[in-house]
């Protein structure tokens, strides 16, 4: 009887190998069910077993059966398997989990999945052109075919839907005004008048074309608004008329819904799926059958989408790639980013990676020919960059960490009308809630983080085990009635603007205030109709949106950033500034940035202020460079946490002693320390690093040594993962 390897989701290293009666070699690829210890579990078929594993020691009539074989959808492809494998092997996790976090959870469960196309390609039909011509009685059904009348069909009935009096669309179809339309390449082209393409544009795209349609990777280095969406789409039009798919990863589809618009906008004839968490279960496996089916033309997704199957692929777009959110942070942590460079190598078709502060990793290997570069120094819209200027704060008194001359710039912009942005780095910037008599602070009883004061509904939240408690009135260490939050969250800052210019229209745009979709857009809405004349936002307020009435931008608590123990943390602190500085003054007026620092003749501010990310970039890698940093050394940090921080420790200790035991040449390994950041969610947590010249050795270790360590017995309550090229270390 056939012999199916299973991969289930658990935290073994090994695949499981059950009887079934009627599976073939069709069957790989394909979720199954199958008893498990006393339940059932769903899992993926990723091999038949063959003679040589029975002879290797299976015993069949020691075999359970499977349950069931899930044989309503297409089985993944073999380059599919072929990627999770890899992720398997490159992240030292199980192929079981890498498989459970690439599928769909309801393609898993094997609920009933169709590939039935529920957005049809339309085109006015015979009935149609008569009612354009006839005289009627105007209506909301006549109006809509008018209005597309004007433009060139197909289009699918989703985007028909989009429209102003899109409602009518079903009440089209039923008169036969509007008919299903032949499926072909050649319609999916970009529809709609096009802008001209600037030189620079026009040179990336006919570089990026004429390089055919095999491997390779591009860096797009193109400053913020230099057009690179643009040139992204041109691509993907040319790879959709050839018949192929293309990929286009975004870092977080909640803040990019005008990415979506425009993408379908532009191919009102394409099958555009989006990807990415937030989706109920049923649209996600939809989406990802679309897919896999070959039906979906685009797929747009957050980092999970990098396991989108894809029989056509032509085309990988990374927009904002070095955006952390690509990498996972928990569970088996890979980086979309990198796995969508490996996807790209694997279907011989290139990956075009953008931004206008590339992570430095992706910037050396542009700079080093391992990717091909294409630089875009100007934008599109003939706006000139932002000048950066930084305040000296050493000798000011600060009014809640705003200084005078940040002040007066507001005052200026409210005068005039235009908006103006409070900008706070967060790292260094928690709202404490502190007692200046006795010196208590707010700590979580749970971790080593401080607990955050939210004044709108007065109570003090945990940022990272989200532990939640009311604000007291008195301080609970010595009575003392004059407590008062320290440092300057959003909030404060908010509070002391709007008393500050009582006139303003002051929002904050943080995550508290854009939890879900539906408020992030909101606020954009807010913003660009001139419903705010200040803003007070964090990080948030650095991806990929143009506020083209918003003029000034005022950035406080940057110098937390010149000093963290992170070697990342200035690389981080220059994209942001410059992503933030890049958000100003597009349109026709031009934006300032204005730095509160007590080091305004820092290197990293003085090129900031030059707009030369090049010549940081060559600064921070040489500085890379000396203390053996990446890019040049990988990294691998092994994590454990445990109700007590010896258990953990010593956990550490022992996988040290297994490796010294094994360790290869060329691979250092560090002492275990507690993280910064040591209790968290009620557990302590310590980590070690591993660290290699060279990415082969360091591979071959870990392989060796992660096998060890699942053998091993230890503390009870004890977790341990492992981080491959960790960001945060
Ligand atoms: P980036 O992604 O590089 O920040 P975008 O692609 O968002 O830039 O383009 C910035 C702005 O310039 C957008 O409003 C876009 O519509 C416009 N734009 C891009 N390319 C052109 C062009 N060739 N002609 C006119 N406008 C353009
Ligand atoms: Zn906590
Ligand atoms: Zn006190």
């Amino acid at each position: 009887m056939p012999i199916v390897r299973v991969a289930l989701p658990l935290p073994l290293p090994q695949v499981f190998d059950y009887l079934a009666a009627d599976a073939t070699a069709e069957d790989v690829g394909r979720c199954v069910k199958v008893p498990f210890g006393r339940g059932e579990r769903n899992g993926l078929i990723v091999a038949l077993a063959c003679d040589a594993d029975v002879d290797g020691g299976i015993d069949p009539g020691r075999l359970k059966t499977v349950l069931h074989i899930q044989r309503d959808v297409l089985p993944l492809p073999a380059d599919w398997l072929e990627l999770v494998a890899f992720v398997a092997r490159y992240y030292h996790a199980p192929l079981g989990e890498v498989v459970a976090l690439a599928l769909p959870p309801g393609l898993r469960r094997a609920d009933g999945v169709s590939a039935e196309d529920e957005d049809p390609l339309l085109d006015i039909g015979v009935a149609g052109t008569e009612a354009l011509q006839a005289t009627r009685r105007p209506s909301k059904a006549l109006a809509l075919l008018q209005a597309l009348a004007q433009d060139s069909p197909p289009w699918r009935r989703s985007v028909v839907r989009e429209r102003e009096g899109g409602e009518a669309v079903g009440d089209l179809l039923r008169r036969g005004w509007l008919v299903p339309a032949a499926e072909d390449a050649q319609r999916l082209d970009a529809t709609g008048s096009l802008p001209a393409l600037t030189a620079e544009q026009d040179g990336a795209l006919q570089a990026m074309l004429a390089d055919g349609e095999g491997f390779r990777s591009w860096l797009l280095h193109g400053v913020t608004g230099s057009g690179k969406t643009e040139v992204y789409l041109r691509l993907a039009a040319h790879m959709l008329t050839q018949g192929r798919q293309v990929l286009m990863l975004v870092p977080e589809i909640a803040l990019t819904p005008q990415l979506e618009q425009r993408v379908a906008q532009r191919f009102a004839a394409a099958r555009v799926v989006s990807l990415h968490s937030g989706l109920a279960d049923g649209a996600r496996s939809r989406g990802f059958v679309q897919a896999l089916s070959g039906h979906a033309d685009i797929v747009l997704g957050t980092r999970l989408a990098v396991f989108t199957p894809l029989p056509r692929l032509g085309l990988i777009l990374v927009d904002e790639e070095h955006d952390a959110s690509y990498k996972q942070q928990e569970g088996v942590r890979y980086s979309a980013r990198d796995l969508a460079v490996w996807r790209a190598r694997q279907r011989d078709v290139p990956v075009v990676l953008g931004s206008a502060t590339p992570a430095l990793e992706t910037w050396y290997h542009a700079h080093n020919e391992r990717y091909a570069l294409q630089v875009l120094s100007q934008r599109a819209l003939a706006a000139a960059m932002p000048t950066v200027r930084c305040i000296d704060v050493r000798r000011l008194k600060l009014d809640e960490g705003l200084s005078p001359g940040l002040l007066a710039a507001i005052g200026q912009r409210l005068a005039r009308g235009e908006q103006s942005l409070v900008f706070l780095n967060r790292r260094g910037y928690a709202p404490v809630l502190s007692c200046p008599s006795c010196g208590w602070v707010s700590r979580c009883p749970h971790c080593s983080a401080n607990l955050v004061v939210h004044l709108v509904d007065r109570r003090l939240r945990c940022h990272h085990c989200g532990c939640d408690a009311g604000m007291p009135r008195a301080c609970p260490s010595c009575g003392n009635q004059d407590i008062q939050p320290f440092g300057r969250g959003t909030q404060r800052v908010e509070a002391r603007l709007a008393e500050l210019f009582p006139q303003a229209r002051v929002l904050r745009v943080d995550r508290d205030a854009a939890r879900t979709r539906k408020q992030w857009e909101g606020l954009l809405a807010t913003i660009a109709a001139g419903g705010a004349d200040i803003l007070v936002g964090t990080q948030i307020m650095a991806k990929g949106h143009d506020f083209p009435n918003l003029t000034l931008v005022g950035v406080i608590g940057a110098d937390a950033s010149l000093h963290a123990a992170d070697f990342r943390a200035p690389e981080r602190l220059f994209q942001q500034l410059m992503q933030v500085g890049g958000r100003a003054g597009r349109g026709s007026l031009p934006g300032e940035v204005l730095i509160q620092t007590e080091y305004p003749a820092h290197p990293l501010f003085l090129h900031l202020a030059r707009h030369d990310f090049d010549a940081f970039a060559r600064m921070e890698l040489q500085s890379r460079r000396s203390a053996g940093f990446p890019p040049f050394s990988h990294q691998a940090m092994l994590r454990a946490d445990a109700p007590a921080l010896d258990d953990a420790l010593e956990f550490l200790r022992h996988a040290r002693r297994l490796a010294d035991a094994r360790a290869t040449e060329g691979v250092r390994i560090f002492d275990p320390v507690p993280m910064r950041m040591t209790r968290l969610a009620r557990r302590e947590r310590a980590q070690l690093l591993i660290e290699s010249d060279q990415r082969g050795p360091l591979q071959a270790f870990l392989a060796d040594w992660v096998a060890q360590l699942y053998c091993q017995r230890s503390a009870r309550e004890l977790r341990w993962q492992l981080d491959v090229d960790p960001l945060e270390v």
